[in-house]
């Protein structure tokens, strides 16, 4: 079918017309999803995707939750023709919009549609690792070994090799790592497995399907490749749809920026010495070089310690001790000549083997990352001495409050430390320009839709980050929250400064957790107050005898946790922002939701830094302008978890004093859904009982 932007006008007006015929009641969705309720934001938002894909415009449209928004773009989409592009924020979205929601929609439609799914190439099982893998028998142990023989049962079977369909071995195990791939380690078109090679299947069909569903890390990767004029990995659509498009500036941010790691430096060094061994085995010392490079890899992570840096920080360069600067530096250079020798052994033996001629592209990248990092110590090395003598000659302590705000840069590097390894990172402050260069390569319609883009109904902050020129469309929520659920904000509200913060919250949620009987979310702003507040209710369930099963964050994955929650009927669940978004809990299963605090970014995290420091160099508010909306994005989603549909009820409780005691808190409770609200314990817990429930309902 032809796209409907080039379709006479009578055909575009009669697809139109279909478009709002298939969300009425009797319509095509009505006859063939059973239980589907016509709601008049649907199809209002339906409308608003077909006009913006007919004329090639951009359309950002928060969708409360409940308007069902995966449908109000799918028709859309599917009866205005023309190719298209979904991407969503994570893989199991993805997988629902594929096995589920494009199925459901073509069949009402009565529209053959041929979709792809296409997932990042570590989702595959990579044939060539696996068969090396099965020939090295160098994975540990009997459990690894009956890993790789599912793997391989399963291969030969697949028509797709995506590692999900295969439960038999767990997500996180690491036998993965040997048999998938990574753009370093794939050898393409050399590759003796490249016509069955389960990745490159993937990718052919997605550049033949008319849908294709994705994720934002493929299609920012996509983006990326295409602005670098290095190729592309997806086809070139007419409609691009990007839905939770809430996290597109944090992905696209990472995605613009460079980044390399201790680890990885430690692969190429395992690489090259593997493939040195087995296939050049005379052409250098490949022992005594890529030792070297492990051990000059370490150095720079005792030069992190040195500096101050601990495991798990998140520090930024400028950040670093004067004379942490210097070991850096030094580190940096002396894992620079190892990269440089090893280079230069690659590149002696060229032409010998396709695996060994993979390696000398990864060493050069590494150099020139190596070089820009040693280059940027250097400058803040002389910055910091500059500054140290800056202050001592002034005699001022503390800076002066009058002094003009620094000029910004335009990124920022900052280091992530874990145990034995550490992220370097060179991150751009704002997507705006990539983003814009890529909606003007060509004329494409763009969908950007969330249930969380506004801030008291206003999308300023969220156009203000991606930079577009776009039509916006917001629809509140169709649940009806005055009668469905209550905010309740206790007398007193708790200061999240007080030092006994966790203590309080754990607390004034108790009697209300006990009312409810478990069912509970007690969402944590930090991962420091989960335990803290986990023990304590711990505490109140001892003292009261009251016991509610207790799942609490770091006792398993979040999906082991999930599980055990639908699993366990009244459970109380406390985690921290991994918990905030992407949970779908129906039903009276989960009836409370707990919020401890504002989910402000921690303003010492350098990116946020970063961010606020170059907002004030522009003469901007940048708690007005960026750490509040990013804060009420969060909450709304953390929010979002209470009311899943039309039957649901439930309390919010929200214990920040801060929303009644700062001007800003007017802001937040005016970008929440309108509830019902109470500062009475006994009016919240009443509203679990089975008599008000009964009235309420009725
Ligand atoms: S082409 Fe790459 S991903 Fe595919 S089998 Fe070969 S090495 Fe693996």
């Amino acid at each position: 079918m032809a796209q409907a932007g080039e379709a006479q006008p009578d055909d575009i007006a009669l697809r139109r017309q279909q478009v709002a015929q298939a969300f009425e009641p009797g319509g095509a969705l009505a006859r063939s999803v059973p239980g589907f309720a016509a709601r008049p934001s649907q199809r209002e938002m339906a409308l608003a995707v077909f006009d913006a894909i007919v004329e090639r415009g951009t359309l950002v449209a928060e969708a409360g939750t409940g308007t069902g928004k995966t449908f109000a773009y799918l028709v859309p989409c599917l009866l205005a023709g023309g190719r298209v592009l979904l991407s969503v924020g994570t893989k199991t979205l993805q997988d629902q919009v594929f096995d589920k929601d494009l199925r459901i929609v073509s069949r009402a439609l009565g529209v053959a549609t041929d979709v792809a799914l296409l997932k990042g190439r570590q989702n595959y099982v990579c044939l060539h690792r696996l068969e090396r893998a099965i020939g090295d028998r160098q994975h540990d142990g009997v459990e690894a070994a009956r890993q790789l023989h599912a793997i391989d049962r399963f291969a030969r079977a697949s028509s797709t090799g995506d590692r999900s369909e295969i439960p038999l071995v767990p997500e996180n195990a690491g036998i993965w790592h040997a048999v998938t791939s990574t753009q370093d380690n794939c050898l393409g078109a050399q590759c003796p497995r490249f016509e069955p090679c389960f990745v490159y299947r993937a990718r052919r069909r997605a550049l033949a399907a008319q849908v294709v569903v994705v994720n934002h890390h493929l299609f920012l990767a996509d983006m990326v490749l295409r602005d670098e004029h290095f190729g592309q990995l997806l086809p070139t659509v007419d409609t691009v749809v990007l839905d939770e498009a809430h996290h597109l500036p944090r992905l696209g941010a990472e995605f613009f920026g460079e980044s390399w790691s201790l680890g990885q430096v430690g692969e190429l060094a395992a690489d090259a010495l593997a493939a040195g061994l087995r296939a050049a085995r005379d052409g250098a010392a490949w022992v005594d070089l890529t030792r070297s490079l492990d051990q000059a890899a370490r150095a720079v992570r005792a030069a992190l310690a040195q500096a101050g840096v601990a495991t798990g920080a998140r520090v930024g360069l400028e950040a670093l001790p004067m004379q942490g600067c210097a070991e850096l530096a030094a580190s940096l250079e002396r894992l620079l000549r190892s990269a440089v020798q090893l280079g230069a052994a690659l590149e002696r033996n060229a032409g010998r083997d396709p695996e060994l001629d993979l390696l000398p592209p990864r060493v050069q990248r590494l150099r020139v990352l190596l070089q820009q990092w040693g280059e940027a110590v250097e400058r803040q090395r002389a910055n910091s001495s500059a500054t140290e003598n800056g202050a001592e000659d002034s005699g001022e302590e503390g800076g002066n409050p009058n002094a003009p705000a620094p000029a910004a840069e335009d990124v920022v590097r900052w280091i992530a430390a874990s145990s034995s390894g550490a992220q370097f990172h060179a991150t751009p402050l704002s997507i705006r320009d990539p983003l814009l260069r890529a909606r003007e390569r060509t004329a494409q319609a763009w969908i950007l839709t969330s249930a969380t883009l506004t801030v008291a109904s206003r999308f300023d902050a969220f156009l203000g980050e991606i930079g577009l020129n776009a039509t916006t469309r917001r629809w509140e929520s169709p649940f009806d929250f005055a009668r469905q659920a209550l905010l309740y904000l206790p007398d007193p509200l708790p200061s999240p400064a007080s030092p006994t913060f966790a203590e309080e919250v754990a607390d004034a949620a108790w009697p209300v957790i006990r009312a409810s009987g478990g069912r509970a979310f007690v969402l944590c702003a930090t991962l420091k107050a989960v335990d803290r507040v986990a023990a304590r209710l711990r505490t109140h369930m001892e003292e009261s005898a009251v016991r509610f099963p207790l799942l609490v964050q770091g006792q398993g994955t979040r999906r082991n946790l999930l599980q055990s929650y639908r699993g366990a009927h009244g459970a109380v669940l406390v985690g921290s922002i991994s918990f905030w978004e992407g949970i779908d809990v129906r039903g009276d299963a989960l009836s409370l939701v707990v919020i401890d605090k504002l989910p402000f970014a921690p303003p010492d995290d350098p990116l946020v830094r970063a961010r606020i420091r170059q907002l004030r160099a522009q003469g901007r508010n940048a708690f007005a302008q960026y750490q509040l909306p990013q804060a009420v994005t969060l909450l709304k989603q953390g929010v979002g978890r209470l009311i899943r549909d039309e039957r649901d009820r439930g309390v919010l409780m929200i214990l920040d004093g801060r929303l009644l005691g700062k001007s800003y808190g007017r802001t937040v409770l005016q970008s929440l859904p309108p509830f019902s609200l109470t500062r009475d314990q006994s009016a919240a817990c009443e509203f679990f009982a089975p008599a008000f429930a009964a009235t309420a309902s009725g």
